[in-house]
């Protein structure tokens, strides 16, 4: 698949670990090897650096100044998705948490996920993956996606009882009845 300009720019990142950078340098290597290597050129190197910043990946060192440190970046697995498939990912989900709704408009940082947590078919497409928001995503990192579920219907429970939604209120009872049923915990 050929290369998008995030994971150009994760390239340039990763082959220079722990060394600041102006957006300037970056976008001069970013140029060539997209000349060389897809002939074209790819363009907002600039914004490429602010959204992998955004997604705690690149560290601000001071205005202007971006650097890679693989310890202290958020876990970035090596499995985790590649720049392109997330931000597919993302366009898919309309850059919204699944969960909640919250997404880049709200100012909420958003995450891909994987639906699978084996790690042969994590990235295998991007079928595989979620947008979650910030909260979303620390909470499914932590607990199974069962358990994850059981919060997904309990939060919707809540707002069809605010909205007086009764075909809504019902249908997350009957669920939150099989959570119950099968002593699946919940986690409050
Ligand atoms: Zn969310």
């Amino acid at each position: 698949m050929e290369k998008s300009i995030l994971d150009l720019v994760m390239d340039f990142f990763q082959q220079h670990p722990k060394q600041d950078f102006t957006p300037d340098l970056v976008t001069h290597w970013v140029t060539e090897q997209s000349i060389n290597n897809t002939g074209h050129l790819l363009k907002n190197v600039w914004r490429a650096i602010r959204q992998l910043h955004q997604e705690e990946i690149l560290i601000k060192v001071k205005k202007g100044v971006y650097q890679y440190d693989p310890e202290r970046t958020r876990d970035i697995e090596l499995d985790d998705f590649p720049p392109h498939m997330k931000e597919a990912i993302f366009k898919r989900d309309n850059y919204k948490c699944v969960f909640c709704g919250l997404g880049r408009n709200d100012g909420v940082k958003i995450f891909a996920d994987s639906i699978s947590p084996k790690a042969k078919e994590r990235n295998s497409s991007i079928s595989n993956g979620l947008t979650l928001c910030d909260k979303h995503y620390s909470i499914k990192k932590n607990r199974s996606h069962i358990e994850a579920g059981k919060i997904f219907f309990q939060e919707m429970y809540k707002k069809a009882v605010a909205i007086n939604d009764l075909r809504m209120v019902n249908f997350c009872k009957c669920i939150l009845d099989t959570y119950n049923q099968y002593e699946i915990d919940g986690l409050y």
